[in-house]
């Protein structure tokens, strides 16, 4: 699962709230507009690109060995191999088209060529994938081009009923294809290491090289396993020696999410994102980690409330990236994400958080700075900080490891605050994250742990990231739990806002009462597994009043996401 800022389909459950916005949402708004032929029509489609404001992302490799500097080039050259194989799976006509478009010098050629690339086919996807090149399908095939353009659902659920189980879970399973028989016209399934080999066979290659050049044993284990998989398609021992992955080069390569088979959700799409450790920030964590039970122990909660022993949390990690490809590059970029997807390997290693560390402050500067300067107050703007920022999010991750999950409801016996919150759980729960990662943070700085000095900044920053997150919208749980917040501080005085300026400011005198009071809230109402509460909470909290849609409105020229540029990929 990842997340990317916007809320693709299927991203749901404990989103990474600051990177689910809702873009999508913007969709329903924009008008279709007609075919990119005039000069009008170029200077829209250059205004949609400008909607990605372009970005320069590395890393410092200078602490790698001389190995593993070899072997990051190595997986590099794997990991390009990812783009020309996923513009390929996104639809049967891509390679083509992307050879018209390169062939085209013209200005209105290059703007089409420089927005293919980014959607990484003609449809473009913040603006529910209408499409931008004439002549191409009206609609992005739901399909993509793993299964037949001519074939149908109920084709393909008659035939799988036939199929025996082995050829039934190849059917329906991650790594095969479905195409149609040129003699009999029948469907049948074709391997992803047959469909891909011009793609697979080198990229196998490749990492077998950097395994031979890595000085890590767990990467060196992880990059040969992988490249058997790509060549056997059986992923499984790669997946698990990808959760045993500890090493100075974090990579994550291969088929991995679902999301572009609309028709199904079956198929994977292969991406890559290689990057490197952040040593800072993992250390960071790994003290965090170690408060954990003291702060469950402290919550603002009833007492037999609280869970008196934490179970083990599922590892994170912080990398920065330094390239991405295939799906892993196109549209919003992925900020996090959550892998495996394979519910064997979930099952027996669980699963692991990778958060792209330089991904979340390159959004930070090109679109929560810009941000700051339309809603914050002018002396509020020079008060806010990625640490802060990102300090935040890391606890946000955490947060959803406290507080109630099993609950005994009303004598009920054994349930979870999901089941009895039902459809209201998600976004009761990314503001249960994002406001008891406040209230944590204020606690572990008032016992000396984490640095006073971010106190303001921490509120600030909190505050303008309120409208990056229900800037799209607040259909989905991370908007909706935003707004939450955002209305109950107001209320409770810990808001202000200035009418004449149209900006909004933190009241330090009454902040952090209001931010307890909210986590009690909040915190209780899943511990009862009140539905009613909880519907109460978001019907009056979770919506939009008008001087945050005044500010919101004043937002139109800020960048949406970034177009991420990688010198590390760079031929030399
Ligand atoms: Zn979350």
């Amino acid at each position: 699962m990842r997340y990317r800022m916007i809320l693709t389909a299927g991203a749901l459950a404990l989103a990474l709230c600051y990177d689910s916005l809702a873009v999508n949402a913007v969709a329903a708004q924009k008008k279709r507009r007609p075919p990119a032929k005039t000069t009008a029509a170029r200077a829209s489609l250059n205004a949609k690109i400008r909607r990605f404001a372009p970005t320069v992302l590395t890393a410092d490799v200078s602490r790698l060995s001389t190995g593993d500097r070899r072997a990051l080039a190595k997986i590099i050259e794997a990991a390009k191999l990812m783009d020309p194989l996923y513009l390929k799976q996104v639809w049967s006509g891509n390679p083509a088209l992307l050879a018209r478009l390169q062939r085209d010098k013209s200005a209105s050629g290059s703007a089409r060529l420089h927005y293919f690339r980014l959607n990484v086919g003609p449809w473009s996807r913040l603006d529910g994938n209408e499409p931008f090149i004439e002549g191409v399908p009206g609609q992005k095939p739901h399909h993509a081009n793993y299964y037949p353009d001519d074939m149908t659902k109920e084709e393909f659920n008659t035939w799988v009923q036939g199929l025996t189980e082995e050829e039934k879970a190849r059917a329906t399973g991650f790594f095969h294809l479905i195409r149609r028989d040129a003699a009999s016209g029948k469907l049948r399934t074709v391997p992803y290491s047959t469909e891909y080999r011009e793609f697979l066979e080198p990229a196998a290659r490749i990492l077998r090289e950097a395994a031979g050049l890595t000085t890590n044993e767990t990467l060196k284990s992880f990059l040969s396993k992988r490249a058997d998989a790509f060549l056997s398609d059986d992923y499984y021992e790669s997946d698990v020696a990808w959760m045993d992955l500890d090493a100075p080069i974090d990579v994550t390569i291969g088929p991995y999410e679902t999301y572009e088979d609309e028709l199904f959700n079956y198929k994977a799409a292969f991406e890559a994102y290689v990057t490197l450790r952040d040593e800072a920030e993992s250390a960071k964590l790994a003290k965090f980690s170690g408060y954990l039970q003291d702060l469950e122990d402290n919550l603002p909660l009833e007492a037999r409330y609280r869970n008196p022993k934490l179970g083990a949390a599922s590892p994170i990690r912080v990398v920065n990236e330094v390239f991405s490809a295939g799906e892993g590059n196109r549209g919003v970029q992925t900020a996090a994400f959550n892998l495996p997807n394979d519910e064997r390997v979930v099952k027996e290693k669980g699963s692991k958080r990778v958060m792209l560390k330089n991904v979340q402050e390159a959004k930070f500067k090109k679109t929560l700075i810009p941000i700051s300067r339309v809603v914050l107050a002018p002396a509020e703007r020079s008060v806010l900080s990625f640490e802060s920022f990102f300090t935040h999010i890391l606890a946000h991750e955490l947060m959803h490891g406290l507080g109630p999950h099993n609950i005994n409801a009303g004598g009920d016996g054994e349930t979870t605050v999901r089941k009895q919150l039902k459809e209201l759980s998600s976004a009761i729960e990314e503001a249960k994250a994002d406001i008891t990662g406040l209230w944590a943070l204020q606690y572990l700085m008032d016992k000396g742990m984490v640095e006073k000095s971010m106190e303001r900044s921490m509120y600030t920053t909190f505050l303008a990231s309120c409208f990056r997150s229900v800037r799209f919208g607040i259909t989905e749980a991370h908007g909706k739990g935003i707004a939450v917040q955002f209305n109950y501080l107001t209320d409770e005085g810990a808001i202000k806002y200035d009418e004449s300026s149209g900006t909004f400011r933190i009241d330090e005198s009454r902040i952090k009462q209001a931010v307890t009071k909210l986590t009690r809230e909040i915190l209780t109402l899943q511990a009862e597994g009140s539905y009613a509460k909880a519907k109460a909470m978001l019907d009056k909290y979770g919506v939009i009043r008008p001087p945050m849609q005044r500010a919101l409105d004043r937002l139109s020229d800020v960048p949406v996401d970034i177009e991420p540029h990688f010198p590390l990929a760079q031929k030399r």
